[in-house]
């Protein structure tokens, strides 16, 4: 008997990761860079979500999420605030929707009923500073799913791209075996994110940072946050995305040689203030002065104005 029941548990685990292995390779194939799967009793067991945000409570068939993550390439994200940055987080999203449509449709022909929750699914910033949460939280996921955990930015942060990847999941009522969630964290605690928010968003001290492990993220003020992209947004190269940009996480890094690039941000504002000729930051400047443009650097593009007519004026 007990061997019986033994033998179908592991046919039955064999066509689980069967299933697994042909999602994974599906989602490889539509350009998807890292694929995790969770069960939803993570969320119980971790009891951190609030109850209602819970897949099986959105969605009771929900055995299995599957979470697709794809990076946002290093050196656009840093020349955040700009058009460039914008066009290029639309992509990521509009292509995460496209690829968790695709495996739902072919999860359900496969006879595994199966819905995606959208990315981000907001509406837009003036809902978010109403109500600072979405319907389902993809961070959470990626995390349960082992992609990944979170840091003291409240972004969750990968081995292979740091912060710069964006998350989509889809809920599937088919078994599947689920990924360990990572043991180590990987915010390396530097304060980066921290100093650089241009709306001091996040509150941690130096003592927490360095000593106090169990203080995990900073206090975050999601309101001066939604703010600061209510403005990008008005401007037209939202979002923001800093303390995304300056973590120094992510073999990203390294493909990019941009290891050593701390000083590079932490200089950035008084180096632009002086004037737009720092060739250090000269291709940014250029970049950001294509479309949007935020307020709080027009006395940057009022210099660069004068400083062009200036050079019209000697020109002729
Ligand atoms: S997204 Fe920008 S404003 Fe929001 S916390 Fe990060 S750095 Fe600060
Ligand atoms: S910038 Fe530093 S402190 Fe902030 S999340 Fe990244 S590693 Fe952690």
């Amino acid at each position: 008997m007990c061997d019986y029941l033994g033998s179908h548990f592991s046919e039955d685990m064999e066509i689980n990761q069967k299933l697994k292995e042909e999602i994974i390779h599906y989602l490889h194939d539509r350009g998807a860079d890292i694929v995790g799967v969770a069960l939803p009793k993570t969320w119980w067991q971790e009891g951190v979500v609030p109850e209602s945000y819970r897949p099986d409570s959105l969605w009771p068939p929900t055995r299995s999420v599957i979470v697709i993550g794809i990076q946002m390439p290093l050196p656009i994200v840093e020349t955040t605030p700009s058009t460039q940055h914008m066009e290029l987080y639309r992509t990521c999203n509009s292509m995460l929707d496209n690829m968790a449509f695709e495996l739902t449709l072919w999860l359900n022909r496969r006879g595994h009923a199966s819905i995606f929750l959208s990315r981000d699914g907001y509406a837009n910033i003036e809902v978010l500073i109403k109500k600072p949460a979405a319907a389902f939280s993809h961070n959470f996921a990626a995390q349960y799913a082992g992609l990944g955990n979170v840091g003291v930015n409240h972004t969750i942060l990968t081995r292979q791209f740091g912060p710069r990847v964006r998350f989509v999941s889809v809920f599937t009522e088919a078994e599947l075996i689920p990924d360990q969630m990572l043991k180590k964290r990987l915010c390396i605690r530097c304060g980066a994110c921290v100093d650089c928010c241009p709306v001091n968003a996040f509150n941690i001290s130096k003592d927490e940072l360095l000593t106090d492990r169990e203080v995990v993220v900073a206090d975050y003020d999601k309101l001066a946050c939604a703010k600061r992209h209510k403005l990008l947004r008005d401007k037209g190269c939202y979002p923001c995305g800093i303390c995304i940009k300056v973590c120094p996480v992510g073999e990203d890094r390294k493909l990019y040689g941009r290891e050593n690039a701390l000083r590079h941000y932490r200089d950035e504002v008084e180096s632009i203030a002086r004037g737009p000729d720092d060739p250090l930051y000269k291709s940014w400047i250029h970049i950001r002065s294509h479309g949007g443009w935020p307020i709080d650097q027009e006395t940057t593009l009022e210099h660069i104005s004068e400083d062009q007519s200036e050079k019209a004026k000697k020109e002729g």
